[in-house]
């Protein structure tokens, strides 16, 4: 224990003399003091678990505060020590790294595919607010993963796979090379141990083999630098495992065909230098075209930086020579936790490596002005400030808009979840459905079968564009019926204000220009939307005022007709045209007009009169139209006897058994015959009924309407108007 503490302190000593290595001393005996009695799975004081996770930070040369946080990090979440005594002792600062530490460790993890990963890594970043949160978090998970031993199989697999999928690749983007690879193939090991140590032996087999080819490599390098007059360090290093496993199985390569498992690396001080190196490794051996990677002129996106270049040493074997500065080397090394620098990106990069190219430009922004420790201290990850992260109860992580509630969660899932939402549990308790979701949060959506759709106040709290327009869908879809008889009362109790009837204003042009100008394609729409509440009446009121104010005008200048021979001689239907005798004359399809409606009569060009209803929807279009208006003429009903004419009327009742029989009765009773019969019900019980029938006259229609509305349920008839 106190042999780990004096190694912590020589390790910050070496980097950093200024530190308060009182507050170190301080935060180490309160760690002890917390975990006293508390020991790890291996038998050792807990203590030296934060103790050996400070010594990873500070190898890495982080600030005083990461080191007392790590020290710190597990006593809020594992002992007595509260919130307010760390805080009380250390500070707001501290505190605050502690609880983000602690907040990372309670995300959970099951094995997911690709998209899910990237969303709990992006979670982890969300969360963690501080950078050197998340270099805790890893310096923290790197030390539990070097001491799995300890626990069982499963523990460790399912350590080991979270670690492989998580913690590695944010090590990767964070660029911290050193535990990224530590990581991969301490992971590896649990995985998959015979591939791991295959691979292993392997490498120290060729390791053995080729240790005299390389060092005769190295020494004419060396030799070359040293008449150069380049300042250098020279060393071998060795692909690590989990890497080399990856490209053996993913390109499906031998382990001798993987070139760059040995590289020699010279490490000089100036990018004059690498490429002065290079050109002359380039001289001495032959390089493989293709090759060559400038890693220099173009960082990856984790801001690793160097030459690469693999050659045809004596014996034929290719070998890989990597060059970069110092400053490149700690870069590659701690990366994000590094002093360095940044330069121009390459395009196509992840959204998250964007984001993260992003912190490095704050990086070098701040690096002008403050030193490295400096601005760790004061660089504060925002890069999802707009977005939430949450969880499903079986761990799918949800990526939200952030002020997202549990109705945009719900949509989010599936509609079917959403149509079907009563509530909402946020952690395992009743939230109400407005309630701001956080990140980390498990979100339950309580379903019911007895919910028939989401409510309409939840189009105003939504946040989320897609539950908008989920709720949307809902009600054009399911309420389809009910909401254009709905948008059609509402227009005809605008109507009543103006004692104008429907048919005179919603004339087919009128009706069209509604349409347009809302982008609708059909009026049923433009109805069913007044009838949900997705257009508010105010918003065609003016065009409606318009329309009465220019009927009233164009009121007075309908001209009549006085005179008309037509050609044609045959039968009347039953119609008298004025001043016309033996015309042609039909009863238009469009609105079945029947004796005792009052009709009106239309030219056509070549066959005959046609007569229509007088509030006939087409009828109001053509006398809109001056030309038209011209073929305009009057006609009655002569005193026709045993004519029948083709009505059709919509029944609209609560839906109930023996509906349908009881109102053919009634026809049955009356004697008029059925054409057509058509019903159906919407999910409400509301049964809409479609009635072809054939009448004598507007009358007998009359009595029969009166007569269905006795029918217990009925509360509705209209005649219908195509
Ligand atoms: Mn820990």
């Amino acid at each position: 224990m106190n042999e780990l503490y004096n190694k912590l302190i020589e390790k910050i000593k070496s980097y950093n003399k200024t530190c308060d290595f009182s507050l170190i001393k301080t935060a180490y005996d309160t760690a002890v003091l917390a975990h006293s009695g508390q020991n790890r799975k291996s038998g050792e004081p807990y203590v030296c678990h934060p103790l050996s996770v400070a010594i990873i930070l500070a190898e890495m040369e982080l600030d005083c505060d990461s080191i007392v946080a790590a020290i710190l990090h597990d006593t809020i979440e594992d002992t007595k020590f509260g919130h307010e005594e760390i805080k009380n002792i250390f500070g707001e600062q501290i505190v605050s790294l502690v609880e983000g530490v602690t907040k990372l460790g309670k995300i959970p993890y099951s094995t997911k595919e690709e998209q899910q990963v990237e969303n709990l890594r992006k979670m982890f970043l969300a969360m963690a607010k501080d950078i050197r949160v998340i270099l805790i978090k890893l310096a923290d998970r790197l030390h539990n993963i070097r001491t799995l031993a300890s626990l069982s199989d499963e523990k460790r697999r399912a350590k080991a796979w979270e670690t492989l999928e998580v913690y590695a690749p944010l090590a990767h983007r964070l660029g911290i090379f050193k535990i990224k690879t530590e990581l991969e193939d301490l992971s590896l090991k649990y995985l998959d141990p015979i591939g791991y140590n295959d691979i292993k032996s392997h490498i120290e087999k060729l390791n053995d083999e080729r240790k005299e080819y390389i060092k005769s490599i190295t020494e004419t390098v060396e030799n070359k630098l040293s008449e150069m007059g380049i300042k250098f360090v020279i060393s071998g290093r060795t692909k690590n495992i989990y890497s080399t496993y990856k490209k053996m199985y993913a390109q499906n390569k031998s382990i001798e065909e993987i070139y760059d498992l040995f590289a020699i690396r010279v490490i000089v001080d100036s990018v004059a230098d690498c490429y002065a190196v290079l050109g002359m490794v380039h001289e001495l051996f032959k390089p493989i075209p293709g090759r060559f990677k400038d890693y220099i002129a173009m960082p990856k996106p984790n801001a690793y930086q160097s030459l690469h270049s693999t050659m045809i040493g004596t014996l034929g074997t290719p070998f890989e020579i990597q060059i970069r500065t110092w400053e490149m080397h700690r870069t590659a090394e701690f990366g994000i936790a590094a002093h360095w620098k940044y330069k121009e990106g390459k395009s196509g990069l992840t959204d998250l490596d964007n984001k993260l190219s992003w912190v490095r430009q704050l990086i070098e922004i701040q690096k002008e002005t403050t030193d490295a420790q400096e601005f760790m201290k004061s660089i504060k990850i925002d890069l999802f400030a707009d977005e939430v992260f949450v969880f499903t109860p079986k761990g799918d992580v949800i990526n939200l808009p952030a002020g997202s509630n549990p109705i945009d969660f719900a949509f989010a899932i599936h509609s079917a979840v959403g149509n079907k939402m009563m509530g909402a549990k946020v952690n395992g308790k009743i939230v109400p459905i407005d309630h701001t979701l956080l990140n980390g949060d498990i979100v339950e959506v309580l379903t019911s079968s007895s919910v028939h759709g989401p409510s309409f106040d939840w189009l105003k709290i939504a946040k989320t564009s897609q539950a908008r327009n989920k709720i949307n869908q809902w009600f054009k879809k399911e309420k389809r019926e009910e909401n254009i008889i709905k948008g059609k009362e509402t227009i005809e109790k605008e109507l009543k204000k103006y004692s104008v009837p429907y048919n005179q204003v919603f004339t087919p042009e009128f009706i069209e220009s509604i349409v347009k100008r809302f982008s609708m394609t059909s009026f049923e729409d433009v109805l069913s939307a007044i009838g949900y509440g997705a257009i508010s009446i105010s918003k065609i009121t003016p065009k409606i005022k318009d329309e009465i104010n220019k009927l009233q005008k164009t009121d007075e200048k309908i001209p009549i007709i006085k005179e008309y021979t037509p050609k044609n001689k045959k039968g009347n239907n039953g119609i008298i045209v004025e001043g016309i005798e033996n015309c042609l004359v039909r009863l238009s399809k469009c609105c079945n007009p029947v004796p005792g409606d009052k009709i009106i009569g239309y030219i056509t060009r070549g066959r005959g009169v046609s007569v229509h209803r007088k509030d006939c929807q087409n009828i109001s279009f053509l006398e809109s139209i001056k030309d038209e208006a011209t073929r305009i003429i009057k006609v009655y009903w002569a005193n026709m006897q045993n004519a029948s004419y083709t009505a059709d009327i919509q029944i609209v009742s609560q839906d109930r058994n023996g509906l349908l029989s009881e109102i053919t009765m009634v026809f049955s009773e009356y004697k008029i015959p059925l054409r057509a019969v058509n019903a159906k019900t919407t999910k409400d019980n509301i049964a809409i009924v479609q009635i072809s029938l054939e009448v004598l006259s507007t009358q007998q229609l009359e009595n029969l309407t009166k007569r269905l509305l006795r029918i217990s349920g009925v509360y509705k008839i209209t005649r219908v108007n195509q």
